[in-house]
């Protein structure tokens, strides 16, 4: 790990050099595997919170409390530690810019660390030849767990709409997402978007469902689910 910094109290960014990296699409994953003194391996998923050629690849890591994993990365790795990580992964959860494949509009929805992988999207899209229209839908507990507060506040092609579950923004009383939310602040089905929903596994299956009533085509909503019950 070459550079580590708090992105919360209770989450931290974390970037490797990683001299073989062959580059990553936005929305790819790692498996980071830590291996103890005593030869105990314990490996986890971690989405990349950057994308492009380069050999540098962040992460973000929210400590989940009792876990085994997170709470090492989170508070005890140190600059100029080593880890292995085998990647990039994922195909299906993935957006290309310019891509002929990838040419519609993009909703984007993440609960807490599920917004990761949504964020190269949407950079990718910041800075692509023919942008096309993008939403993120973005869900967290209070504005001090806020992921990437400075690529948030500098996206000029994204509408980005947070809801706080757990205090007022002063126009919203606290409160989980409701569907009519959902269906307000998201790109109607009739523009058939394409749908990356990723977060807690509760999150992402009661959003999918609510895309799903909506009338967006199943075939449209990605998935990913970071676990959490
Ligand atoms: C494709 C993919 C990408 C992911 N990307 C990220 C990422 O970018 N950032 C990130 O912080 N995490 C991410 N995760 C989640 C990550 O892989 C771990 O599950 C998480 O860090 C917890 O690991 P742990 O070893 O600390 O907890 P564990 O020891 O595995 O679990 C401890 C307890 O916490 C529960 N738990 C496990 N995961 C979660 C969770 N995500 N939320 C709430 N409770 C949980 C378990 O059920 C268990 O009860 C991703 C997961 C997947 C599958």
């Amino acid at each position: 790990m070459v550079e580590a910094s708090a992105e919360t109290a209770t989450a931290r960014r974390l970037t490797f050099e990683v001299p073989t990296w062959p580059g990553n699409d936005a929305g790819a994953h790692v498996d980071l595997r830590l291996t103890a003194p005593d030869g105990y391996q314990a490996s986890r998923s971690y989405s990349i919170a950057s994308s492009g050629s380069g050999t540098r690849l962040t992460l973000v890591v929210a400590e989940v409390a009792d876990g085994e994993v997170s709470p090492y990365l989170v508070r005890d790795l140190a600059v100029g530690d080593e880890v292995e990580l085998q990647g990039p992964l994922g195909r299906y959860f993935i957006w290309r810019p310019d891509d002929p494949a990838h040419a519609g509009p993009v909703q984007l929805i993440g609960g807490g660390s599920g917004v990761v992988p949504l964020i190269p999207m949407a950079a990718a899209n910041e800075g692509a030849e023919r942008p096309v229209e993008f939403r993120l839908l973005y869900s967290l507990r209070t504005g001090a767990d806020a992921f990437f507060g400075a690529e948030l506040a500098g996206f000029e092609r994204t509408r980005v709409d947070v809801v706080r579950t757990r205090e007022s923004d002063g126009a919203r009383p606290a409160g989980r997402l409701t569907q009519d939310e959902f269906a307000e602040a998201t790109i109607p089905a009739a523009q058939s978007p394409a749908l990356f929903v990723c977060g807690p596994t509760p999150f992402v299956e009661t959003v999918a469902a609510w895309a799903v009533s909506l009338g967006h085509a199943a075939s449209a909503i990605r998935t990913e689910r970071f676990g959490g019950g």
